[in-house]
């Protein structure tokens, strides 16, 4: 093993701990071994970029003066004095890696004493800080990668044919709108369009009466392409630079009205909320798994969307989960209810595999272009990613365990996503809260 590649995989070891004593406490979601990129600011101070340890964030960019990065790592922690991730994540994943060697090297409890006494005071309590957007958004495209989710919505529009006959060779997906992705914790204003029920004869404009989340890993693109080049699948996450949750907010009556023939458009770009921290690739190496297997009928992946790495490891291993509060319960005291929990791995395309789709064409990608995976929804109740689907549009509504129903989004309701990875002889790592709660006027 070299030593590069020894140093690595000494930043997932499961026996290293940090002096960030809140690091080492079994149900956080930020130990040593995850350490994701965010950017925050702290009173007047400018936004830059951090990385999360425990209930503290490293202040990277301060943390030069220490002498403390050597190499590609300086590079990153360089681009880390930036209000957004875009540089960091145009650099490729190498110098993010070395900056995660070498922070991890100097977080860990066998760290110099010296070196230490000069981090500590680096350290920001993430409760003094504000999480921002990650990086400058281009361009937003989101995808459909669940065959279940695909399958259920299908059937309640089409019962005939609830997968069409493209799904299982293409990767589907439609330009969303970069302009409105914001960050955890952006109060979602419910909005208002088009609406007509199949009981009425003509449309209606005013606020959704059908408002609903879904629930979706993000990735980060990280080094572009240049315009008419492709991305072949073996090279993909090279461009990836990590991982976030993602709610895709959707207003099914606009949606059901307007999406012939070309698709989503007012119904979902009013809010795409993420979570503010960017887990990398790295941090998700001892989850990789390969997604569920495809049914024996399936056709296999056309040829520039098979790769080996990517067929033996493409799906991430995350567990996903949405809890919902509503406006009573947080009255009455009562923490959010989970509604669902689902698994990465039973999304029917990677992430290598929509991002190689994207580029496929020559279409150029840039760093800080935002890829949703779609909604994520497993085989069985209870791990379906929206409500449209656990409600049937509604028509049965999930009772609350203080006797609420829901069918839809109700005014002052919270959505919160959470994502986390654990398995035998791996540290469980997390991704932080994806939350917003809806609001009738703002
Ligand atoms: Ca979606």
């Amino acid at each position: 093993m070299s030593d590069s590649l020894a140093a690595f995989h000494a930043t997932l070891d499961p026996s290293r701990r940090s002096w960030v004593e809140s690091a080492n406490e079994t149900d956080t979601d930020f130990p040593i071994q995850n350490l994701p990129f965010c950017v925050f600011s702290r009173e007047t101070e400018s936004p830059r970029v951090g990385v999360a340890i425990g209930d503290q964030i490293v202040d990277v960019f301060a943390a030069i003066s220490c002498d403390v990065f050597t190499g590609d790592a300086l590079e990153a922690a360089r681009a880390c004095g930036e209000a957004t991730m875009n540089t960091l994540m145009s650099l490729g994943r190498a110098p993010s890696r070395a900056l995660r060697i070498q922070l991890s090297d100097w977080l860990s409890v066998d760290a110099a004493d010296a070196m230490r006494a000069r981090l500590e005071p680096l350290l920001v309590p993430m409760h003094e800080a504000r999480l921002l957007l990650p990086a400058t958004v281009g361009d937003y495209t989101d995808f459909y990668a669940s065959v279940h989710h695909a399958t259920n919505v299908g059937r309640m529009f089409r019962p005939d044919q609830p997968l069409l006959p493209n799904y299982k060779w293409v990767p589907i997906g439609y330009h969303g709108r970069a302009s409105s992705v914001v960050v955890s914790g952006t109060p979602v204003k419910r909005p208002a369009g088009q609406r007509k029920a199949p009981t009425e004869d003509t449309p209606t404009v005013g606020p959704s009466r059908s408002l609903d989340y879904e629930l979706e890993l993000g990735a980060w693109v990280g080094k572009g392409n240049t315009l008419g080049d492709t991305i072949s699948i073996d090279e993909a996450e090279a461009h990836l630079f990590g991982v976030c949750l993602l709610n895709d907010w959707s207003a099914r009556d606009l949606q059901s009205w307007e999406y012939q023939p070309l698709g989503p458009f007012l119904a979902k770009n009013f809010a795409s909320t993420v979570s503010p921290f960017v887990v990398t690739f790295d941090a998700l190496e001892p989850f990789r798994a390969p997604l569920a297997p495809r049914a024996a009928s399936d056709p296999e992946p056309l040829p520039y969307l098979s790769g080996e790495r990517d067929l033996a490891g493409g799906g991430l291993g995350l567990t996903l989960e949405v809890w919902l509060r509503t406006a009573r319960m947080r009255d009455e005291g009562h923490d959010a209810v989970r509604i669902s929990r689902g698994s990465s791995l039973d999304l029917y395309w990677s992430f290598a595999q929509m991002l190689t789709h994207h580029a496929s064409n020559g279409c150029n990608m840039r760093a800080g272009d935002l890829i949703g995976s779609g909604t994520v929804s497993g085989p069985l109740p209870g791990s379906q990613g929206c409500l449209l689907e656990i409600t049937k549009r509604a028509a049965e509504p999930i009772v609350l365990p203080n006797g609420e129903s829901r069918g839809f989004l109700e005014n002052s309701d919270e959505v919160v996503l959470r994502a986390f990875a654990e398995r035998e002889g791996a540290v469980r790592i997390g991704f932080g809260a994806c939350a917003g709660v809806v609001v009738g006027k703002v």
